[in-house]
């Protein structure tokens, strides 16, 4: 039987041998680079010996490392991929059939694990550095709380501390998440809190103030810098967080190859940019060597647009401004974004690398309002089942948008999205939308002009 008579199951699963045992790094084929991080005092690229105040070491040689392809995955790492990995490649037969469409949707589902989405195949990798380099502990932050739930994981794994400062508005709102990251082991601030400089500064203020995660990063790298033996770790946005998650779009490529499948279309969410990043990198790669051809789609909510309606510029990252400058697609470190309820895409910013591929013309990105999210998680529920994170939500309502265009169309195209979590812990938002009080904002040109006026003066 040729490849192309293969019947596809439901899911295709990768056998322990067949995982991925290095990771891509995209950055090796393009041709443009992502423009370097910028120390904010020199205005020059930054160094290593700039970095490693707040990194693990290895962890700054791979965010500078634009040349290397492939980078071994360590064995320790390997080995607890394999409690939750590979994930699985689903394809959405139910779905497909509700639609009626002619078009073939595999969906790459990353939420089988307690943090409930991609971001322990960061946790895991970040947390074994540290270890390795000697260190007691890392700091972070978390908004919506899957990063700082990974981060907690994977610190109780290897047996090192985990200090995580907690967007307080989330801290109040999502106790069930800070009572996971407890459970793991780690310390969970509300932030901002009277334990670093930059939150007595913020809360001097604003007394009433609910928190951002600029401020947490503030927060949680001052806390690493200052206190001896820790490092401030980064759940997304970074060079080394997207190499990570290439692990997603490493399985994903091999489970498809098996069965001779090429998608056409690639989706997914993009906060900063880190499960899309990954699910794309090995796809991008052929493509910018010029092997393949794929069309790639990043979704971003219509609250926090910014691909659509950002400016690629050198930015700070935090709203403390003490971490070195990004060129990326931003809408300016100011910007708050509105309290939708995917948490986890309300950043200010976007991966220099994604940035980078976007300004090049090697993907797209459409911004979505939640709304318009709520009701396609609520019909994926209802067909295949699993119970979207709203983030995810996002890559399938593009998903659904694409298939029934091809309904109309009749084309047969093949399209492969990201599902990177569940969402248990989001409904509260769920109610809102069910009880028809949930609100779409879209900033003003006004607003936006205001907070992308105030970006640092560096070319
Ligand atoms: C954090 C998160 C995202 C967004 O982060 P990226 O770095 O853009 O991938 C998306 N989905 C889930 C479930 C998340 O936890």
């Amino acid at each position: 039987m040729s490849k192309e008579e293969k019947v596809i199951p439901y899911k295709i699963y990768l056998e322990e041998s067949e995982m991925p045992k290095a990771w891509y790094n995209v950055r090796a084929d393009m041709k443009n680079k992502p423009a370097p991080l910028v120390n904010p005092a020199t205005k020059k690229p930054v160094t290593e010996a700039d970095l490693a105040p707040v990194f693990c070491d290895e962890l700054i040689k791979q965010e500078l490392d634009n040349d290397t392809r492939f980078i071994e995955i360590p064995e320790e790492i390997r080995n607890f991929y394999k409690m939750y990995r590979p994930s699985p490649l689903v394809r959405a037969y139910c779905l497909e059939k509700k639609l009626g469409t002619p078009a073939k949707i595999y969906y790459k589902f990353e939420g089988n694990n307690t943090s409930g989405s991609h971001k322990l195949n960061s946790a895991i990798a970040q947390a074994y550095y540290a270890k390795n380099q000697g260190l007691v502990g890392v700091t972070t932050e978390t908004g919506a709380g899957q990063w700082g739930t990974a981060l907690s994981m994977a610190c109780a794994y290897l047996g090192i501390d985990c200090k995580v400062y907690m967007v307080k508005c989330s801290y109040e709102q999502k106790p069930f998440r800070r009572e996971v990251m407890r459970t793991y082991g780690a310390s969970v601030t509300p932030s901002p809190s009277m334990e670093t400089e930059v939150g007595k500064k913020m809360l001097a203020e604003f007394p009433g103030t609910t928190g951002s995660l600029g401020c947490a990063i503030s927060e949680a790298v001052e806390k690493a810098v200052t206190t001896p033996g820790y490092r401030y770790v980064l759940g997304s946005v970074l060079n080394q967080v997207l190499l990570h998650q290439s692990v997603i779009g490493l399985e994903a490529k091999a489970a498809l190859d098996k069965y001779g499948v090429k998608p056409d279309l690639i989706i997914g969410c993009a906060g900063g940019g880190s499960n899309l990043g990954g699910l794309i990198s090995p796809f991008m790669g052929e493509k910018l060597r010029g092997e393949k051809d794929y069309e790639f789609i990043a979704v971003e909510p219509a609250s926090c647009p910014s691909f659509t309606r950002g400016v690629y510029a050198y930015d700070f990252c935090d709203t403390g401004k003490i971490c070195p400058l990004a060129k990326m697609y931003t809408l300016g470190s100011g910007f708050i974004p509105s309290a939708i309820h995917a948490g986890g895409l309300r950043y200010h910013g976007m991966s220099p690398v994604l940035s980078q591929l976007y300004h090049d013309g090697f993907m797209k990105a459409v911004a979505i309002k939640q709304t318009e999210v709520f009701a396609a998680a609520e019909t994926f529920a209802r067909t295949e089942g699993i119970l979207p994170a709203p983030e995810s939500s996002h890559a399938i309502k593009v998903a659904i948008d694409e298939a029934l265009k091809c309904k109309e169309t009749g084309e047969e195209k093949t399209i492969l999205f990201g599902l990177t979590g569940t969402g248990y812990f989001d409904m509260y938002a769920y109610e809102k939308f069910h009880n028809g009080v949930m609100e779409d904002y879209v900033p003003s040109d006004e607003e936006l002009a205001k907070s992308m006026s105030a970006l640092p003066d560096v070319e």
